[in-house]
């Protein structure tokens, strides 16, 4: 198998598409204008993220007590919990679950945690069909894909791809509107809702103090999923966790916000448990899976352990120049952009993933954009320390990087050498900027002796 180097590499080239460009360039340009109609909402965006900040801080510091009060508070409420350490166990947790009761449908909301653990490939092994019910996820799924985006998974696809892909899929009118595909597979979902086994759901929230899952959405299949079946399954990473029901008005919005520049996303729901005896609707039995996988190791790394804030909001990668260059399946990973390039080096292998982070201008829009206030680009740059540490550059190389930091790092060192000089060593170091990079000759003497001469 290539690696993954290489693979970002060799996909990098989408990055001379045009057609992927310009979907890419109109997709996130829609959403910046949402997002910039949206923040003025605030009237102080910044405290709203300094508190979000704090408040994931403070989770972060005692996350042992607040998973813990979260287990017994939605355990007394009906659910069952489950801790997976990896996605192997996860995925046993619930085969497991999904044998016992025979089930052959599951609906599935968006959730990039499934994603992680190979769900719907994993299920099928068992004879069971998974359906996507986020338009955006039916519509990679029906296309053979993963996600390209964390938030909007189909962000790659124009109108035009889409209505083709129906038609090829589902013999719908090739001139067929937006609205007239959406009500197509608002039907279609129907009819699953209402026939599968088993809902399946992430979490944007795990409310510690009073036991609930917290999901924000704008289908209303989040909560199809978990009210038709008659079984919930819940996965979700264990940094979810917040810790109170008083936290949701300031989490919501500012998902919303950052995710797609709304004010509040369609359905917010807080999902205490299975149905009661005197519920109507509900699932009746409720399993939270709570995964680790890599999370603990990221916690324990240092300062990237603060990535462990996220939200899933999406916005970093849309503001990043490299994503909306190279787009989400360069990265080759279920989490892309500036987060994916920060926490996948630890979820994975940390040297078979330390190359995303290089794959960042060190800009800042990422962290400037961040509603938990996440560093970003500085967790990058400390990647790309871990990654320099203790490694061994060919002799040359070293040589070499020794004396660069020797002339730079005095401007007199740098004029004391002649333009002549300066050229035959840029010829030697060849092309250190890139084959497609010419870079013109240097002048024969210094500026500063221009200048002076010129005086
Ligand atoms: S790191 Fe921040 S901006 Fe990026 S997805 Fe997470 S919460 Fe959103």
């Amino acid at each position: 198998m290539a690696a993954q180097k290489e693979i970002f590499l060799k996909k990098s080239k989408i990055a001379f598409d045009l057609k992927h460009r310009k979907t890419i360039g109109h997709n996130i340009s829609k959403y910046d204008e949402a997002l910039a109609a949206g923040q003025k909402r605030y009237i102080n965006l910044e405290l709203a993220k300094s508190r979000a900040a704090y408040i994931k801080q403070k989770v972060l510091n005692n996350l042992a007590d607040y998973l813990a009060q979260f287990e017994k508070n939605i355990t007394a409420k009906g659910a069952t919990v489950l801790w997976a350490r990896d996605a192997e166990e996860a995925i046993g947790h619930i085969k497991k679950n999904i044998s016992e009761n025979g089930a052959k449908l599951v609906v599935k909301s968006k959730s990039m945690v499934t994603e992680e653990i190979g769900f719907n490939e994993e299920v099928e092994q068992l004879g069971v069909k998974s359906i996507e019910t986020d338009l955006g996820e039916f519509i990679v799924q029906e296309a053979g894909e993963k996600p390209y985006h964390i938030l909007t998974p189909a962000m790659h696809k124009s109108k035009k791809d889409v209505a083709e892909l129906f038609t090829n899929n589902f013999s719908t009118p090739k001139n067929a509107t937006a609205a007239e595909l959406t009500g197509f597979v608002r039907q279609e979902l129907r009819k699953k809702f209402t026939s599968a086994d088993f809902g399946v759901t992430g979490a944007n929230f795990l409310v510690a103090d009073v036991g609930g899952i917290g999901l924000t959405e704008n289908e209303g299949n989040g909560l199809m999923s978990v009210s038709f079946p008659k079984t919930h399954i819940v996965l979700a990473g264990i940094e979810r966790v917040i810790p109170s029901i008083e936290d949701l008005p300031l989490f919501f919005p500012l998902l919303s916000t950052l995710g797609t520049g709304q004010q509040l996303s369609a359905y917010n729901s807080l999902v205490l448990g299975p149905k009661k005896t005197n519920e109507a609707d509900g699932s009746e039995k409720m399993v939270v899976i709570l995964l680790d996988n890599g999370r603990t190791n990221l916690y324990n790394s240092g300062e990237q352990s603060q990535a462990l804030k996220c939200l899933r909001c999406g916005a970093c990668l849309n503001a990043c120049p490299i994503y909306k260059n190279v787009g989400g399946y360069t990265y080759n990973t279920t989490y892309s952009g500036p987060i994916g390039s920060v926490i996948t080096p630890f979820l994975g292998e940390f040297k078979d993933y330390k190359h995303l982070s290089f794959a960042c201008t060190v800009c800042g829009k990422c962290t400037e954009t961040c509603p938990v206030k996440i560093p970003l680009h500085e967790l990058l740059l400390k990647n790309r320390q871990q990654s320099a540490e203790g490694k061994q550059e060919p002799f040359l190389w070293d040589m070499g990087m020794k004396a660069y930091g020797y002339m730079f790092n005095k401007r007199s060192r740098l004029d004391g050498v002649g333009g002549n000089v300066k050229n035959a060593a840029l010829k030697i170091s060849m092309h250190p900027f890139g084959k497609k990079k010419e870079i013109p000759p240097l002048a024969k003497s210094s500026f500063s002796k221009q200048w002076n001469n010129k005086k």
